[in-house]
């Protein structure tokens, strides 16, 4: 029953029930206390009052007890003295009262020491001390000391009203209190709720919560937490739709033109032309599919690496060699430094970087362009250097380079040479997972150098 309440509900039930629980406590324990520091001022006065009366007291010549200076005792103040022979006879009384003929606690006869009792004579409540008096062993008479309970008695009615009534003030009180601060401290976290019930209704992530507590709050790093989950959710969902708009985008142009070819095809007849180019543009859609699918396994971890130790100076003039025929007397392409070094990695896969990074370096650069490569080992790391004096790329394109799709300004004239932007993004994740890095230095109108960083076995 208690779990279908609400958070607050439950919160204000409990603070309100655990802390009227410890006024309770408080409020008896003051209670009996102050009862028994009553109840014993009283046995007080009357055991003083008995004993100042038995001092005064003296045993005749006929082995009799006579009371002598009862009334002018200041301590019999609010104590009734009843004073019994050993007949049973009422032999003197108090001033107060002496109309009352019947003793004060009718079983003080029957014990031969003294007892201090709870009476009620008709509605008075008494507390009555009997004291036995005894001439040497023999009982002479039976003194009773009784003093009137009724302002105890109201004093602890009146206690018990305002321990009661102070219980229900706090209670009340507490629970107000508690509603409104559980309110106030759950403000944040309805505000969560009705945040994340919008979202889930509008499908708007970039909703977020005013991050105003603390991070040493719970609820302020709950918050701070939940903004983060939502950053990153709204990263993942546009760059999904940005990725699906550029698929569709990039796959739109050779459908194009492989339709636009076939219908060529089928009014004319077939044409050496039209079916070659329907050729590349299928080549050209083969190789993004093998990119995305490459992509996609490194994105999600899954990038299979077949690693060896390999000479990394033999396969890095491996790729040089193969490009040599795209750079043809377009571009100098040399190599201008290579220090020997073995890594640990696959061939294919470093091979494909290097290639990538070479050919995009010949690509890019105009016409009797220089392209520099060189392998530096340096202490723990490898650098590969692929330097080249084209047009560089400017800052604001730099920091999306590595993008899948990416493609600076310059280059968005699709050329038969350049490929979807898919290439850096590919690169950069192949040498990731090789524990390296890529980075790149570019100057406008000067030139680019990518460097690619790969770790010495031993040094990871
Ligand atoms: P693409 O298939 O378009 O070459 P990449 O991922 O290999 O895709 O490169 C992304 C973009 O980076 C290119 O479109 C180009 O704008 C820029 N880029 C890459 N290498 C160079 C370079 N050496 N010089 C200038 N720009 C470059």
């Amino acid at each position: 029953m208690f779990t279908t309440l609400s958070l607050r509900t439950r919160l204000t039930l409990l603070n309100t029930t655990l802390l009227g629980g410890v006024i309770l406590i408080f409020g008896i324990v003051i209670y009996v206390l102050i009862s028994q520091l009553l109840l014993s001022q009283v046995n007080n006065t009357l055991s003083q009052t008995v004993n100042e009366i038995i001092r005064n007291s003296k045993v005749s010549n006929v082995g009799e007890l006579d009371v002598v200076t009862l009334p002018t005792l200041e301590l019999t103040a609010g104590v009734h003295i009843q004073y019994w022979d050993r007949t049973k006879l009422l032999k003197m009384s108090s001033p107060g009262i002496q109309n009352i003929l019947v003793p004060l606690d009718p079983s003080g006869f029957t014990y031969n020491t003294t007892v201090t009792k709870d009476v009620k004579l008709s509605d008075i409540h008494l507390r009555v001390m009997s004291v036995p008096l005894f001439a040497g062993d023999r009982q002479v008479g039976l003194l009773m000391a009784g003093m009137n309970l009724n302002l105890v008695d109201s004093i602890k009615n009146s206690l018990i009203l305002i321990l009661i009534s102070v219980t229900f003030a706090s209670m009340i009180f507490l629970s107000l209190a508690s509603w409104l601060t559980v309110n106030r401290s759950l403000e944040p976290l309805i505000l969560l709720t009705d945040t994340a019930q919008q979202i889930s209704q509008t499908n708007d992530l970039s909703r977020r919560i005013p991050e105003e507590l603390s991070p040493e709050d719970e609820v302020g790093s709950l918050i701070r937490n939940f903004n983060d989950t939502l950053a990153r959710l709204e990263t993942l969902f546009t760059a999904q739709q940005r990725f699906l708009a550029d698929v569709s985008h990039e796959l739109r142009t050779p459908l194009t033109v492989i339709k636009g070819n076939a219908d060529l095809i089928q009014k004319f007849g077939a044409d050496e032309e039209s079916i070659t180019t329907i050729k590349e543009e299928v080549d050209r859609m083969t190789r993004m599919v093998g990119d995305l699918l490459l992509l996609a396994q490194a994105e999600s971890g899954k990038l299979a690496l077949t690693s060896t130790i390999l000479d990394l100076d033999e396969l890095l003039i491996d790729s040089f060699q193969q490009l040599r025929v795209l750079a043809r007397d377009k571009v100098d392409l040399k190599l201008v430094e290579i220090d020997q070094a073995i890594v640990s990695g696959d061939r294919d896969r470093l091979k494909q970087v290097f290639i990538n990074l070479i050919s995009n370096a010949i690509n890019y650069t105009p016409i009797n362009g220089v392209v520099k490569v060189r392998l530096i080992k340096e202490e723990s790391v490898v650098k590969v250097l692929i330097e080249d004096n084209g047009p560089g790329i400017a800052a604001e394109d730099i920091e999306h380079i590595f993008d899948r799709f990416y493609r600076a300004e310059k280059s968005r004239t699709r050329s038969k040479s350049s490929g979807y932007g898919l290439g850096l993004s590919i690169a950069n994740k192949i040498i990731l997972a090789h524990n390296g890095r890529i980075t790149v230095e570019s100057v406008p109108g000067v030139g680019s150098t990518f460097c690619v960083e790969l770790p010495l076995p031993g040094a990871q």
